[in-house]
């Protein structure tokens, strides 16, 4: 069956999408594109033939040619997308956050179990990465035995002139966060948020780096150091420690060059260029799913899970104190493992 995609939004990752689901991976049609900017819309539909332009996602959601929905717009928009393509009965591929907000996500989890069956699956793409799995593979052996701590590092180059502090949380870490409950197949249950000095090629706005520590449910504590502006190019570390040895993240496609009494290896450029790879394989996994009347990868759940995570650190921000991070039930929709 070839999944007729629709996609909203086709800003930096709705464009990239529409590419993949028209030139890369099988089993999938772009049918329909939106965006707020219709011009920019109009310019992805030229390159993705055989799709039209809506004038706006409820339109494109509404339409009887299009089987599953791509949200990429901006993150206040997709609760209102989610939520639309949940009471259109349509699987949708949202990009993370899920929503904003906690509540938000409530709501989601609300509609998709009012319907009684799993249509969402969150872009946290980490998940599909062939380093991160090999390294997942590892702590689950029990090879390194049980995981004590785990040691992140999320570096940028630079950020957009958009990005606020908020984001730096709701944006960047939420990938630390979502990847820190998969990786220990643990809730994140309390979390504190520190300041080390800014860095001067940091905007004003900005509280650049931050220092993240989150505990688990079973004592494990992760931290997460955030950089949004290293300059250097987009350096993603993680090291788990064991009670008998570690283990940490290779680069997919790492290439090692010695010469002249130096050892170097090449810095992903940014986000795009390291996790190129996991974005076709997420989205496969995602229409492979859709095309056998399923759903796959992280839930709604997830989404909630990690933006409860978020908003505990928005309220840290600032005091150093630790907030505690609360859930509510896991409904059984949910109840496969993460
Ligand atoms: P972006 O370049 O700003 O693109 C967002 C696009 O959505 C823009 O074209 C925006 O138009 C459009 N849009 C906003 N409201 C809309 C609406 N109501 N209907 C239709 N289109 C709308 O941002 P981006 O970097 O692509 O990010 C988009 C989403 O993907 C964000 O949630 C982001 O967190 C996520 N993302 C995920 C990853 C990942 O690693 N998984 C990486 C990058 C981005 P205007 O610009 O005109 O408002």
């Amino acid at each position: 069956m070839v999944v007729r995609v629709g996609v909203i939004g086709v800003g930096m990752i709705g464009e990239d999408h529409v590419r993949r689901l028209s030139r890369v991976l099988s089993g999938s049609e772009v049918v329909a594109v939106t965006d707020v900017d219709p011009a920019r819309a109009q310019e992805v539909v030229g390159r993705a033939p055989g799709a039209r332009l809506h004038t706006s996602g409820e339109d494109l959601i509404g339409d009887d040619d299009v089987d599953g929905v791509v949200v990429a717009s901006w993150g206040p928009t997709h609760e209102q997308f989610v939520l639309a393509c949940i009471g259109a009965g349509k699987p949708v591929f949202c990009e993370k956050p899920l929503a904003t907000s906690r509540r938000s996500c409530e709501r989601i989890i609300d509609a998709e179990v009012a319907g009684g069956r799993r249509l969402v699956q969150v872009g946290y793409m980490r998940r599909y990465d062939a380093a991160y799995r090999a390294l997942k593979a590892t702590v689950v052996s029990g090879s390194i035995g049980a995981p004590l701590m785990v040691h992140c590092a999320h570096r940028n180059p630079s950020v957009p002139p958009m990005f606020t502090g908020e984001m730096l949380i709701s944006d960047s870490a939420v990938h630390e966060m979502d990847l820190s409950r998969w990786l220990l197949d643990e809730e994140i249950v309390a979390v504190r948020v520190l300041e080390p000095r800014r860095n001067s090629r940091a905007p004003e706005r900005l509280r650049d780096p931050l220092l993240f520590l989150f505990e688990t449910s079973g004592g494990v504590l992760v931290d997460v150091e955030l950089s949004a502006n290293i300059g250097y190019g987009y350096d993603i570390r993680c090291e788990v420690v064991g009670e008998s040895g570690t283990v940490s993240l290779g680069d997919e496609g790492e290439l090692r060059v010695v010469r002249e009494g130096v050892r170097a290896t090449r810095v992903p450029r940014d986000w795009r260029d390291r996790f190129l790879r996991a974005y076709d394989v997420e989205l496969q996994a995602w229409l492979d799913a859709v095309a056998a009347g399923g759903c796959t990868g992280p839930s709604a759940w997830d989404g909630y899970a990690t933006a409860a995570v978020a908003d505990a650190c928005l309220e840290a921000l600032g005091t150093g104190e630790r907030c505690i991070v609360t859930l509510r039930e896991r409904p059984d929709l949910y109840a496969t493992a993460r």
